[in-house]
């Protein structure tokens, strides 16, 4: 399968082995991977963000219940709510989540908010897990029509030392823990350069309970919720 389906099968992989209620995916686009999360029965609460309201509006219709969703009504409840907002700016709404995504999102972010990026999500959001998925920039002489960067809205793309280096430090910093795979195995004897897609999987080293606190300051919501259906 192509490598963005192998993407959202690794999540529906971990989502299945670690039976999270409440997942956010940050960056969710068009909501195909929202979309395909649906279908885990674990899941309680699911939502999305996207700083572009358009391309979450392309495809949002599929996140409706279906009519057999009212006529076989399961046992689970589930909400899936839609943001539209960006990962640099905190709102109360991204509190108290069991897993969180960022697939292919960080290399679209501006540096100043990349640079918030760690302090919202990992210190903010504070979920028990963060996957983070972003191109190795050590794979692309393999890709015979990538010039600079692998897509023109990217502003930058990292190899596995710059990834790593950055993770391990957000990781430090927010006393997570974060083990490195990928996907895209790359053609025999080039072994060296790594997968083609890199990826983080953090996890939170301390339990939290009870509810999430709420600090005064980010009390406001400043998200625009665009999308909310209850099955
Ligand atoms: N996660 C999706 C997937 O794997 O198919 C799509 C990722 S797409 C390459 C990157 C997305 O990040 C775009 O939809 C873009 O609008 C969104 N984005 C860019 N900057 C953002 C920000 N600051 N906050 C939230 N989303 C942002």
């Amino acid at each position: 399968p192509p490598l963005y389906k192998q993407r959202y099968q690794f999540i529906k992989q971990l989502v299945n082995k670690h039976k999270p209620k409440k997942v956010a995916d940050l960056g969710c686009a068009d909501c195909r991977l929202l979309w395909m999360l649906k279908f885990c029965n674990c899941i309680e609460m699911l939502v999305g963000l996207d700083i572009s309201e358009d391309v979450m509006k392309e495809k949002m219709h599929m996140l409706y219940p279906l009519p057999g969703d009212f006529l076989q009504p399961s046992e689970r409840s589930l909400t899936v709510i839609l943001h539209q907002g960006s990962v640099a700016q905190k709102d109360p709404h991204m509190l108290g989540f069991d897993m969180v995504t960022c697939i292919e999102l960080i290399e679209h972010l501006e540096i100043k908010e990349l640079e918030k990026f760690p302090e919202v999500v990992f210190g903010f959001m504070s979920p028990a897990m963060i996957i983070i998925s972003t191109p190795n920039s050590e794979f692309n002489p393999l890709l015979p029509t990538v010039t600079l960067f692998r897509h023109p809205d990217h502003k930058f793309e990292w190899s596995r030392a710059q990834f790593q280096n950055w993770a391990l430090d957000a990781a430090a910093r927010y006393d997570y823990t974060v083990e490195f795979t990928g996907l895209g195995a790359p053609p025999p004897g080039k072994d060296d350069v790594g997968f083609c897609t890199q990826i983080g999987v953090f996890v939170r080293k301390y339990l939290k309970n009870g509810e999430p606190e709420t600090v005064e300051e980010y009390k406001e919501h400043v998200y625009k919720t665009i999308f909310k259906a209850v099955y």
